[in-house]
């Protein structure tokens, strides 16, 4: 099983590269923030919760992102396997997911993280914001309240990666294409 986690701050491209991975690798998605926001445009109760944390640009507590990573981990039984994309965003969620696919003896492959300036962060999430329709990409504070808490909640799960000798760090900025190329080399490696 190919387990991998795109890890980046907000605006730094997991969505992008994430598609193309999928298809390449025939690989399940599980991008926490798409789960969310399908629960909110569903009007679910895990939905509504969620809203209040999104709409800060808090995170969701880890509880509640973990037993939904779970629930989705275990209803695709015949995954090849899966791409976490926006997960895990705390130290406590790696240690969760890292449990979950010890138990199905298929650990996280290799870590893939994109590397991108804080002003081109900041300029890209504001262009997405013109037609995501997203609340939290539209609004200045709401970005910087989201890169801090990268900054301080976030960024610590690189390092739980680096100490099992997971993490390759590649240049997020450059064309589509060229960034997907130096990932999948990241990729091979660790097939
Ligand atoms: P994203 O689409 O990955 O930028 O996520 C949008 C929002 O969903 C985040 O700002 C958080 O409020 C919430 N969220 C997504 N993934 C997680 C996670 N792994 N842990 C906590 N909150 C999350």
């Amino acid at each position: 099983m190919l387990n991998i986690v795109l890890f980046g701050p907000p605006g730094a491209g997991k969505g992008t590269q994430s598609d193309k991975i999928i298809k390449k690798y025939n690989l399940t998605h599980i991008a926490t923030g798409d789960l969310f926001r399908k629960h909110l445009s569903e009007g679910s109760s895990l939905g509504k919760l969620a809203q209040k944390y999104m709409n800060e640009g808090m995170l969701v507590p880890d509880k509640v992102v973990i037993d939904m990573v779970d629930d989705k981990i275990r209803e695709d039984k015949d995954a090849k396997g899966f791409i976490f994309d926006g997960f895990p965003r705390t130290v406590p969620q790696a240690e969760a997911l890292d449990k979950l696919l010890t138990e199905k003896n298929a650990p996280i492959s290799r870590m893939i993280a994109l590397e991108v300036p804080e002003e081109e962060l900041k300029k890209r999430i504001k262009e997405r914001g013109k037609t995501s329709g997203r609340a939290d990409d539209q609004d200045e504070e709401k970005i910087r309240t989201r890169i801090k808490v990268y900054l301080d909640e976030t960024l610590p799960v690189a390092r739980h990666y680096e100490k099992q000798g997971k993490l390759a760090m590649i240049d997020g900025v450059g064309a589509i294409d060229d960034i997907f190329q130096k990932i999948c080399v990241k990729i091979e490696e660790a097939r």
